[in-house]
């Protein structure tokens, strides 16, 4: 897994007029998507990259579309506050840095460096965990990230002109984390949702409450637009449409072994996910399992994200067919 070269495989898109995504090859952990919004004379980048060098990457991509980026943006706009969004903010010649007031308190509560040194732990060990730690961490460089804060927040909504382009800022969080922002480009029938949508992918629910992402679905459902997924393919309504159907039948099959009784590692083994068992990282149900319990009360949750991590490690490794040393 470390010898893969993500920053070789993103390629930008035009899938509007002035509108490009930097479109990640697949969309499992740490691939995400980061989009451009050109206005006349003026330009967004929506989201930047988990690390310094993919974020590199999509900058030098950039300026062969519009040169002008290589030495000035007009805003920087951060979906939320995990790292595949925002680690590489601090190379965007911008002085405008905006994102959701949740989202910018909890950009710095897990710096780089812990991830970093996460890493750098568990090389070489074989256990489920370690396994799993390298498969969703080890192709990326953690090193020598320095946090670039928003300087400008909202909440609730706020509107901005690129050049000639309306863009419209809908705070939807907490769902995926605390501060989630979607960004409709109305003249353009473009929608980016940051990881509000995974797209044929298992999302990850850090916060919650559930419904309020599946109102965020319909939000962006409602736009009839082109749909740029945090991760995973460009897709339009139906994405969303699939998104919410997901969270209703794992709120719906979770309440009835909440109520049951069952633990959360037996009601994450239990589930039947039907049509989303083929979606990458189904691993990740144990952990919005777990999430749907603490909504529902109960104090039998995980709490620790290394826990959480290898719960779904061992899940992930007995998926695979891959053997795990059980000492860890
Ligand atoms: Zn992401």
């Amino acid at each position: 897994m470390e010898d893969r070269k993500p920053s070789e495989e993103f390629s930008l898109v035009q899938v509007a007029e002035g509108i490009h995504v930097w479109l990640a090859p697949n969309g499992s952990w740490g691939m995400s998507n980061a989009g451009l919004i050109l206005g006349e004379d003026e330009s967004m980048i929506v989201d930047t990259m988990f690390d310094l060098n993919l974020t590199r990457s999509m900058l030098n991509a950039m300026a062969t579309i519009e040169p002008r980026i290589s030495k000035s943006v007009d805003a920087l706009l951060n979906t939320h506050a995990n790292g595949d969004h925002c680690h590489g903010n601090e190379l965007v010649p911008t002085e405008r840095v905006i994102a959701s007031e949740e989202t910018a308190n909890e950009m710095d509560e897990l710096p780089p460096a812990v991830l970093f040194a996460m890493v750098e732990r568990f090389k070489g060990d074989s256990s489920a965990l370690g396994q799993y730690i390298r498969h969703a961490f080890g192709a990326f460089d953690f090193s020598n990230i320095t946090m670039r804060l928003p300087t400008e927040t909202f909440t609730n909504e706020m509107s901005l002109t690129i050049g000639n382009v309306e863009v419209e800022l809908y705070e939807v969080g907490p769902a995926h984390t605390r501060g989630d922002v979607i960004a409709y480009i109305p003249s353009r029938g473009v929608v980016f949702t940051g990881d509000i949508l995974f797209n044929h992918e298992t999302p990850i629910m850090w916060s919650g409450p559930v419904d309020n992402w599946i109102a965020a679905c319909e939000l962006i459902a409602s736009f009839d637009a082109i749909t740029i997924p945090g991760h995973g393919p460009v897709t339009d309504s139906t994405g969303a449409i699939e998104m919410r159907d997901y969270w209703v039948m794992l709120r719906d099959q979770t309440k009835e072994r909440f109520d049951g009784g069952m633990s959360v590692l037996d009601a994450a083994r239990d589930i039947d996910l039907g049509p989303y068992a083929g979606w990458g990282g189904p691993e990740r149900v144990f952990l919005n399992v777990n999430s749907l319990y603490r909504e529902f009360g109960s104090d039998r949750v995980i709490e620790d994200v290394m826990d959480l991590f290898a719960e779904m490690g061992a899940i992930w490794v007995a998926g695979n067919g891959l053997p795990a040393d059980q000492s860890n």
